[in-house]
């Protein structure tokens, strides 16, 4: 009951909605998409050193590295702008957007443990925190106006899908560039150009503006290839969706990996929506079993509702995502994203985990065999110091991978650094380039 009133579904407008930045692309993507709908949404600077050490100052360390994280840049944010505004500010005008789950792990208690810490401070205890769900698979109802719920929900997930294929894009083009840096300068050129599209067309529905943008970037984005690069070694990357997708939490460890030879794939955060999605399209069916042995009517009505809204989220969100993929793989062969389904079948047919215990493990155990099935030469698992699925993923993953003389590494991150981590991404990069010289590489 405190928390209700503090944390929940709090409405955005006439607010600032303040984003907290998990990927850069997916971050100012979404917040342009939500400025189109009139709502004054911002992505919170990271990043910065000082932020890392208000983060740190303000949690015991036992807490998840994506806790600190976020905990640094918003309370950072705070104070700059009380600097700022001075006897003008007031918290009451923002709104903080932190989602949760409901388990098993620690993230749905991160709003919780944050507003504790907003409210040892006078001038920051009324913060709001705006929580999306994953148990209703991140639905907007209660925060927007009722009828235009559906029309954000898809047009963010076509921003996060178009986020997906700009990371793709820097990933194709970086280890390929036919002059250094020209990959990182065209992807952020890209990324303010789709800014302004969604920011523009996303409350009108009409995204064929913004598709053809995407086209033209992936068009442009093959010019900067060097066709005189040999294909590099493939490397696959799964884990805890924060650390795998912020640069700055895991200490750049996509560019580390291209720097010593490879071409990188790291799982999408779409991936992790379609799961969510898929998951309680699969409860509400287990419910209508359930209810039908009870032959009680109005339950067995609610919970057949409940599989059409689900089954119709679900399979919106699997036909747009590869209709936009297809649309920039016309120009740029990127590697397409995981099916839900695809990474479920793998997972019960090996007997391996099931989806019912949810968690991202639910992604990465299937996600690292898909690799390996795929050609790829090596697998690494990212995650945060003590995360448990990925402590999961790992126990189940790591033995098949040695089963199988597939290249494979856990690597954990905290603040600090680590050369024994650094040796270790090398010589995880040297057995690499030994299975790519004696198998090849297959495609994506
Ligand atoms: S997934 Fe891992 S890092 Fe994220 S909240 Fe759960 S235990 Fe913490």
């Amino acid at each position: 009951m405190y928390f209700k009133k503090k944390i929940g579904r709090f409405n955005f407008f006439n607010k600032t909605l303040l984003i907290p930045d998990m990927s850069k692309m997916l971050s100012h993507l979404c917040a342009a998409c939500l400025r189109g709908f009139g709502i004054d949404a911002k992505t919170l600077e990271t990043c910065n050193p000082r932020a890392l050490e208000l983060g740190k100052e303000y949690t015991s360390g036992k807490e998840c590295y994506p806790c600190q994280i976020t905990m640094g840049d918003i309370l950072y944010f705070l104070k700059k702008e009380k600097e700022r505004l001075k006897d003008d500010f007031n918290v009451e005008k923002y709104l903080y957007l932190m989602p949760e789950t409901a388990g098993p792990c620690r993230f749905g208690m991160y709003n919780k443990y944050q507003h504790i810490v907003f409210s040892s401070f006078p001038e920051f205890a009324k913060l709001k925190i705006a929580s999306l769900s994953a148990e209703d698979s991140y639905s907007f109802d209660g925060m927007i106006d009722k009828k235009k719920v559906t029309a954000i929900r898809k047009a963010s997930f076509i921003a996060l899908v178009a986020a997906d294929i700009l990371d793709r894009l820097l990933m194709r083009i970086r280890p390929y560039e036919n002059k250094a840096g020209a990959a990182e300068r065209f992807i952020l050129k890209a990324q303010n150009i789709l800014s302004e599209a969604f920011e523009k067309y996303s409350a009108s529905g009409n995204f064929n503006f913004i598709f053809k943008k995407l086209e033209q970037i992936a068009a442009n984005g093959k010019r900067l290839l060097n066709s005189s690069i040999s294909p590099k070694p493939l490397v696959g990357i799964v884990g805890e969706i924060y650390l795998r997708s912020h640069a700055f939490s895991n200490q750049n460890l996509i560019k580390n990996l291209e720097e010593q030879g490879a071409e990188v794939v790291n799982a999408s955060i779409a991936e992790w929506v379609n799961f969510t999605s898929y998951k309680e399209l699969k409860n509400a069916e287990q419910e209508v079993r359930l209810n039908l042995t009870s032959f009680k009517i109005k339950p067995i009505v609610d919970s057949m509702k409940n599989v059409l809204k689900y089954g119709k989220i679900f399979f919106y969100q699997q036909y747009k995502q590869k209709r936009i993929y297809d649309r920039a793989v016309k120009f740029l062969n990127i590697a397409q994203d995981h099916n839900v389904k695809d990474l479920e079948k793998i997972i019960k047919e090996r007997k391996l985990f099931t989806l019912d215990i949810g968690t991202e493990a639910c992604l990465s155990i299937p996600g690292a065999l898909s690799y390996a099935e795929h050609g790829f030469n090596g697998v690494v698992n990212v995650y945060p110091f003590t995360c448990m699925p990925s402590a999961i993923t790992s126990a189940i993953v790591k033995p098949i991978m040695s089963k199988i003389r597939m290249p494979y590494l856990d690597v954990s991150y905290d603040s600090t650094y680590q050369p024994s981590r650094e040796t270790a991404i090398k010589t995880f990069m040297y057995q690499v380039k030994r299975h790519f010289k004696k198998h090849g590489r297959g495609s994506f």
